[in-house]
Protein backbone atom coordinates (compact mmCIF):
# COMPACT_ATOMS: atom_id res chain seq x y z
CA UNK A 1 0.00 0.00 0.00
CA UNK A 2 1.55 3.50 -1.24
CA UNK A 3 0.26 6.28 1.48
CA UNK A 4 1.07 9.93 0.75
CA UNK A 5 0.82 12.05 4.37
CA UNK A 6 0.78 15.24 4.13
CA UNK A 7 2.57 17.07 7.44
CA UNK A 8 3.78 20.05 9.02
CA UNK A 9 5.74 19.53 12.58
CA UNK A 10 4.90 18.14 16.36
CA UNK A 11 1.07 17.04 14.87
CA UNK A 12 2.71 15.54 11.69
CA UNK A 13 5.97 13.80 13.16
CA UNK A 14 3.79 11.38 15.92
CA UNK A 15 1.06 10.41 13.52
CA UNK A 16 3.12 9.32 11.38
CA UNK A 17 5.15 7.63 14.37
CA UNK A 18 1.87 5.78 14.87
CA UNK A 19 1.11 5.17 10.86
CA UNK A 20 4.58 3.03 10.76
CA UNK A 21 3.26 0.81 13.62
CA UNK A 22 0.26 0.69 12.19
CA UNK A 23 0.98 -0.16 8.44
CA UNK A 24 4.40 -1.24 8.52
CA UNK A 25 4.52 -3.04 4.95
CA UNK A 26 3.38 0.45 3.78
CA UNK A 27 5.50 2.62 1.73
CA UNK A 28 5.07 6.21 3.11
CA UNK A 29 5.52 9.25 1.13
CA UNK A 30 6.01 12.40 3.71
CA UNK A 31 5.74 16.07 1.72
CA UNK A 32 6.58 18.14 4.44
CA UNK A 33 5.75 21.71 4.91
CA UNK A 34 8.44 24.15 4.05
CA UNK A 35 6.44 27.29 5.03
CA UNK A 36 8.01 27.71 8.84
CA UNK A 37 11.94 27.78 7.04
CA UNK A 38 13.82 30.61 8.17
CA UNK A 39 17.39 31.55 7.53
CA UNK A 40 18.99 32.55 10.51
CA UNK A 41 23.10 33.03 11.09
CA UNK A 42 23.32 32.22 8.00
CA UNK A 43 22.08 29.23 8.05
CA UNK A 44 18.96 27.46 6.57
CA UNK A 45 16.56 25.95 9.29
CA UNK A 46 13.34 23.63 8.32
CA UNK A 47 11.83 23.11 11.55
CA UNK A 48 9.19 21.45 10.30
CA UNK A 49 11.20 18.49 7.86
CA UNK A 50 13.81 18.26 10.94
CA UNK A 51 10.95 17.91 13.73
CA UNK A 52 9.51 14.93 11.16
CA UNK A 53 12.95 13.64 10.69
CA UNK A 54 13.96 13.75 13.94
CA UNK A 55 11.08 12.05 15.34
CA UNK A 56 11.48 9.16 12.98
CA UNK A 57 14.75 8.85 13.30
CA UNK A 58 15.25 8.28 17.41
CA UNK A 59 16.59 12.02 17.79
CA UNK A 60 13.50 13.99 18.91
CA UNK A 61 13.55 15.73 22.40
CA UNK A 62 10.83 13.98 23.19
CA UNK A 63 8.90 16.26 25.98
CA UNK A 64 9.11 18.94 23.83
CA UNK A 65 8.36 17.61 20.48
CA UNK A 66 10.93 19.94 18.52
CA UNK A 67 14.65 19.73 18.41
CA UNK A 68 17.36 17.20 19.52
CA UNK A 69 17.64 15.22 23.07
CA UNK A 70 20.14 15.60 24.68
CA UNK A 71 20.58 19.34 23.39
CA UNK A 72 23.21 21.92 24.95
CA UNK A 73 23.37 25.80 24.30
CA UNK A 74 27.03 26.33 23.70
CA UNK A 75 26.65 28.04 20.11
CA UNK A 76 23.60 29.92 21.34
CA UNK A 77 25.15 30.99 24.25
CA UNK A 78 28.69 32.27 22.40
CA UNK A 79 25.86 34.26 19.46
CA UNK A 80 24.56 35.77 22.36
CA UNK A 81 28.03 36.90 24.21
CA UNK A 82 28.95 38.64 20.70
CA UNK A 83 25.31 40.27 21.07
CA UNK A 84 24.23 38.47 17.64
CA UNK A 85 20.49 37.49 18.04
CA UNK A 86 17.90 36.61 17.23
CA UNK A 87 17.73 35.35 21.17
CA UNK A 88 14.75 33.99 20.94
CA UNK A 89 14.95 31.38 18.89
CA UNK A 90 16.46 28.38 20.28
CA UNK A 91 18.91 26.40 18.35
CA UNK A 92 20.93 23.91 20.20
CA UNK A 93 24.46 22.34 19.35
CA UNK A 94 23.31 19.32 17.45
CA UNK A 95 20.55 21.03 15.83
CA UNK A 96 23.35 23.18 14.65
CA UNK A 97 24.73 20.55 12.91
CA UNK A 98 21.85 19.72 10.86
CA UNK A 99 21.32 23.00 9.71
CA UNK A 100 25.64 23.40 8.87
CA UNK A 101 25.26 20.78 6.43
CA UNK A 102 21.91 21.63 5.22
CA UNK A 103 23.18 25.12 4.17
CA UNK A 104 26.39 24.03 2.58
CA UNK A 105 24.58 21.84 0.71
CA UNK A 106 22.11 24.45 -0.83
CA UNK A 107 25.69 26.47 -1.32
CA UNK A 108 27.11 23.90 -3.34
CA UNK A 109 24.24 23.86 -5.20
CA UNK A 110 21.45 20.83 -4.31
CA UNK A 111 18.51 21.60 -4.25
CA UNK A 112 16.56 21.01 -0.74
CA UNK A 113 14.45 17.89 -1.74
CA UNK A 114 18.12 16.18 -2.58
CA UNK A 115 19.38 18.13 1.35
CA UNK A 116 16.47 16.51 2.79
CA UNK A 117 17.10 13.05 1.57
CA UNK A 118 21.32 13.23 2.27
CA UNK A 119 20.23 14.18 5.52
CA UNK A 120 17.55 11.87 6.29
CA UNK A 121 20.47 8.92 4.94
CA UNK A 122 21.74 9.28 8.74
CA UNK A 123 18.12 9.09 10.30
CA UNK A 124 16.71 6.81 8.44
CA UNK A 125 12.77 7.95 9.28
CA UNK A 126 11.73 4.27 7.50
CA UNK A 127 9.23 7.45 4.95
CA UNK A 128 10.00 9.05 2.36
CA UNK A 129 10.66 12.81 3.36
CA UNK A 130 10.14 15.43 0.43
CA UNK A 131 9.74 19.02 0.91
CA UNK A 132 6.79 20.35 -0.47
CA UNK A 133 8.65 22.62 -3.09
CA UNK A 134 12.87 23.30 -3.39
CA UNK A 135 11.80 27.10 -3.66
CA UNK A 136 11.63 29.33 -0.88
CA UNK A 137 7.81 29.87 0.82
CA UNK A 138 7.53 31.96 3.76
CA UNK A 139 4.57 32.11 5.89
CA UNK A 140 4.39 35.59 6.80
CA UNK A 141 1.35 36.65 9.84
CA UNK A 142 0.17 40.22 9.04
CA UNK A 143 -0.19 41.50 12.71
CA UNK A 144 -0.84 45.34 14.24
CA UNK A 145 1.96 47.71 14.32
CA UNK A 146 0.82 50.14 17.19
CA UNK A 147 3.98 52.71 16.32
CA UNK A 148 2.68 53.43 13.70
CA UNK A 149 -1.01 52.47 13.66
CA UNK A 150 -0.75 50.57 10.67
CA UNK A 151 -0.19 46.64 10.11
CA UNK A 152 3.02 45.01 9.33
CA UNK A 153 3.55 41.43 8.09
CA UNK A 154 6.00 39.14 10.35
CA UNK A 155 7.74 36.19 10.04
CA UNK A 156 5.40 33.21 11.15
CA UNK A 157 8.30 32.04 13.84
CA UNK A 158 8.72 35.72 15.11
CA UNK A 159 4.70 35.58 15.27
CA UNK A 160 5.02 32.25 16.94
CA UNK A 161 8.38 31.99 18.95
CA UNK A 162 9.00 35.47 19.41
CA UNK A 163 5.46 36.54 20.29
CA UNK A 164 3.89 33.82 21.31
CA UNK A 165 0.61 34.48 19.33
CA UNK A 166 0.04 36.30 21.66
CA UNK A 167 -1.46 39.66 19.26
CA UNK A 168 -4.27 39.38 16.61
CA UNK A 169 -3.19 38.00 13.39
CA UNK A 170 -5.38 39.38 10.52
CA UNK A 171 -4.00 37.45 7.77
CA UNK A 172 -1.63 34.54 6.72
CA UNK A 173 0.58 34.98 3.43
CA UNK A 174 2.49 32.43 2.05
CA UNK A 175 4.94 34.41 0.39
CA UNK A 176 6.71 32.83 -2.61
CA UNK A 177 3.41 29.96 -2.63
CA UNK A 178 2.13 31.15 -5.78
CA UNK A 179 5.58 31.03 -7.56
CA UNK A 180 6.62 27.34 -6.12
CA UNK A 181 6.67 24.57 -7.68
CA UNK A 182 6.00 21.01 -6.16
CA UNK A 183 9.80 19.43 -5.18
CA UNK A 184 10.46 16.36 -7.73
CA UNK A 185 8.68 13.69 -6.49
CA UNK A 186 5.52 15.07 -5.23
CA UNK A 187 2.88 15.36 -7.86
CA UNK A 188 4.60 11.72 -8.68
CA UNK A 189 3.61 10.06 -5.04
CA UNK A 190 0.25 11.97 -5.16
CA UNK A 191 -0.58 10.25 -8.51
CA UNK A 192 0.54 6.83 -7.13
CA UNK A 193 -1.17 6.98 -3.71
CA UNK A 194 -3.40 4.46 -2.75
CA UNK A 195 -4.53 6.33 0.23
CA UNK A 196 -3.85 10.26 1.03
CA UNK A 197 -3.87 10.98 4.28
CA UNK A 198 -3.90 14.76 6.59
CA UNK A 199 -2.62 14.31 9.85
CA UNK A 200 -3.91 16.19 13.00
CA UNK A 201 -1.04 19.00 11.81
CA UNK A 202 -1.85 22.51 11.24
CA UNK A 203 -4.46 23.19 8.48
CA UNK A 204 -3.42 26.65 7.75
CA UNK A 205 0.05 26.83 8.30
CA UNK A 206 0.97 23.41 8.01
CA UNK A 207 -1.50 21.92 5.36
CA UNK A 208 -2.48 24.97 4.36
CA UNK A 209 0.63 25.94 3.08
CA UNK A 210 1.48 22.73 1.60
CA UNK A 211 -1.42 22.97 -0.76
CA UNK A 212 -1.00 26.49 -1.19
CA UNK A 213 1.99 25.17 -3.68
CA UNK A 214 -0.05 25.20 -7.02
CA UNK A 215 -0.85 21.49 -8.05
CA UNK A 216 -0.91 19.82 -4.93
CA UNK A 217 -4.16 20.53 -3.92
CA UNK A 218 -5.48 19.94 -7.79
CA UNK A 219 -3.23 16.52 -7.99
CA UNK A 220 -4.89 15.34 -4.29
CA UNK A 221 -8.27 16.22 -5.44
CA UNK A 222 -7.79 14.48 -9.29
CA UNK A 223 -6.37 11.35 -7.32
CA UNK A 224 -8.90 9.40 -7.21
CA UNK A 225 -8.15 7.64 -4.23
CA UNK A 226 -9.59 7.87 -1.00
CA UNK A 227 -8.15 11.42 1.16
CA UNK A 228 -8.87 11.36 5.09
CA UNK A 229 -8.51 14.00 7.57
CA UNK A 230 -7.85 13.76 11.35
CA UNK A 231 -8.93 16.77 13.73
CA UNK A 232 -6.03 18.85 15.22
CA UNK A 233 -9.17 20.36 17.38
CA UNK A 234 -10.15 18.83 19.82
CA UNK A 235 -13.37 20.43 22.10
CA UNK A 236 -13.24 23.11 20.06
CA UNK A 237 -9.37 24.51 20.95
CA UNK A 238 -6.19 22.97 19.34
CA UNK A 239 -4.44 19.89 21.92
CA UNK A 240 -0.92 22.58 21.39
CA UNK A 241 -0.06 25.52 19.44
CA UNK A 242 -2.19 28.10 17.93
CA UNK A 243 -4.43 27.03 15.17
CA UNK A 244 -7.25 28.55 16.86
CA UNK A 245 -5.72 32.10 15.85
CA UNK A 246 -4.26 31.35 12.34
CA UNK A 247 -7.74 29.87 11.97
CA UNK A 248 -9.55 33.09 12.96
CA UNK A 249 -6.75 34.53 10.42
CA UNK A 250 -8.27 32.93 7.51
CA UNK A 251 -12.48 33.14 8.75
CA UNK A 252 -12.55 29.91 10.48
CA UNK A 253 -13.97 28.76 13.52
CA UNK A 254 -12.09 26.76 15.86
CA UNK A 255 -13.76 23.58 15.54
CA UNK A 256 -13.29 20.19 14.11
CA UNK A 257 -16.39 20.44 11.91
CA UNK A 258 -15.42 24.32 10.79
CA UNK A 259 -11.72 22.69 9.68
CA UNK A 260 -13.09 19.95 7.95
CA UNK A 261 -15.42 22.46 6.46
CA UNK A 262 -12.78 24.66 5.35
CA UNK A 263 -11.12 21.62 3.42
CA UNK A 264 -14.25 20.86 1.98
CA UNK A 265 -15.50 17.41 0.52
CA UNK A 266 -14.03 18.14 -2.90
CA UNK A 267 -10.64 17.62 -1.25
CA UNK A 268 -11.58 14.86 1.96
CA UNK A 269 -13.65 12.17 1.73
CA UNK A 270 -13.23 11.35 5.17
CA UNK A 271 -12.75 13.17 8.56
CA UNK A 272 -11.87 11.83 12.07
CA UNK A 273 -13.14 13.91 14.91
CA UNK A 274 -12.37 13.15 18.92
CA UNK A 275 -15.07 11.64 21.03
CA UNK A 276 -15.25 14.14 22.98
CA UNK A 277 -16.57 16.32 19.43
CA UNK A 278 -19.03 13.67 18.63
CA UNK A 279 -22.17 16.42 17.93
CA UNK A 280 -19.46 17.09 14.78
CA UNK A 281 -20.22 14.28 13.09
CA UNK A 282 -23.95 15.14 11.41
CA UNK A 283 -22.57 18.26 10.67
CA UNK A 284 -19.23 17.21 8.73
CA UNK A 285 -21.46 14.31 6.88
CA UNK A 286 -23.89 16.73 5.63
CA UNK A 287 -20.92 18.52 4.11
CA UNK A 288 -20.50 15.36 2.02
CA UNK A 289 -17.74 14.06 4.05
CA UNK A 290 -17.54 10.47 6.12
CA UNK A 291 -16.82 11.09 9.69
CA UNK A 292 -16.63 9.21 12.66
CA UNK A 293 -15.33 10.11 16.81
CA UNK A 294 -12.99 8.40 17.82
CA UNK A 295 -10.10 9.07 20.68
CA UNK A 296 -7.41 11.13 18.44
CA UNK A 297 -5.29 12.30 21.29
CA UNK A 298 -1.57 11.04 20.13
CA UNK A 299 -0.73 10.46 24.47
CA UNK A 300 2.03 7.40 23.03
CA UNK A 301 2.72 5.83 19.97
CA UNK A 302 -0.22 2.96 20.51
CA UNK A 303 -2.48 5.80 20.66
CA UNK A 304 -0.87 7.07 17.31
CA UNK A 305 -1.40 3.95 15.82
CA UNK A 306 -4.68 3.15 16.71
CA UNK A 307 -5.86 7.15 15.15
CA UNK A 308 -3.82 5.36 11.98
CA UNK A 309 -6.07 2.82 11.65
CA UNK A 310 -9.25 3.81 12.20
CA UNK A 311 -7.92 6.71 9.15
CA UNK A 312 -7.04 3.51 7.25
CA UNK A 313 -10.51 1.53 8.00
CA UNK A 314 -12.21 5.07 7.18
CA UNK A 315 -10.36 5.44 3.91
CA UNK A 316 -11.55 1.91 2.88
CA UNK A 317 -14.93 2.64 3.80
CA UNK A 318 -14.70 5.57 1.54
CA UNK A 319 -13.60 3.92 -1.47
CA UNK A 320 -16.13 0.91 -1.49
P1 LIG B 1 3.79 22.16 14.17
O1 LIG B 1 4.35 22.47 12.81
O2 LIG B 1 4.85 21.70 15.13
O3 LIG B 1 2.88 23.19 14.71
O4 LIG B 1 2.95 20.83 13.97
P2 LIG B 1 1.76 20.41 13.04
O5 LIG B 1 1.30 21.47 12.12
O6 LIG B 1 2.10 19.09 12.45
O7 LIG B 1 0.67 20.11 14.11
C1 LIG B 1 0.15 21.09 14.96
C2 LIG B 1 -1.25 20.70 15.31
O8 LIG B 1 -1.24 19.39 15.86
C3 LIG B 1 -1.85 21.61 16.33
O9 LIG B 1 -2.96 22.26 15.75
C4 LIG B 1 -2.32 20.66 17.45
O10 LIG B 1 -3.61 20.97 17.90
C5 LIG B 1 -2.29 19.30 16.80
N1 LIG B 1 -1.97 18.24 17.72
C6 LIG B 1 -0.86 18.10 18.49
N2 LIG B 1 -0.95 16.99 19.25
C7 LIG B 1 -2.15 16.41 18.94
C8 LIG B 1 -2.84 15.25 19.40
O11 LIG B 1 -2.36 14.49 20.24
N3 LIG B 1 -4.08 15.00 18.88
C9 LIG B 1 -4.65 15.81 17.93
N4 LIG B 1 -5.87 15.50 17.46
N5 LIG B 1 -4.03 16.92 17.49
C10 LIG B 1 -2.80 17.21 17.98
CA1 LIG C 1 5.39 24.10 11.82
Amino acid sequence: MRIVVLAGGIGGARFLRGLKAAAPEAEITVIGNTGDDIHLFGLKVCPDLDTVMYTLGGGIHEEQGWGRADETFVVKEELAAYGVGPEWFGLGDRDFATHIVRTQMIGAGYPLSAVTEALCARWQPGVRLIPMSDDRVETHVVIDAPDDGGRKAVHFQEYWVRLHASVPAHAILPVGAEQAKPAPGVLEAIGEADVILFPPSNPVVSIGTILAVPGIREAIADAGVPVVGLSPIVGDAPVRGMADKVLAAVGVEATAAAVAEHYGSGLLDGWLVDTVDAAAVERVESAGIRCRAVPLLMSDVDAAAQMARTALELARETAS
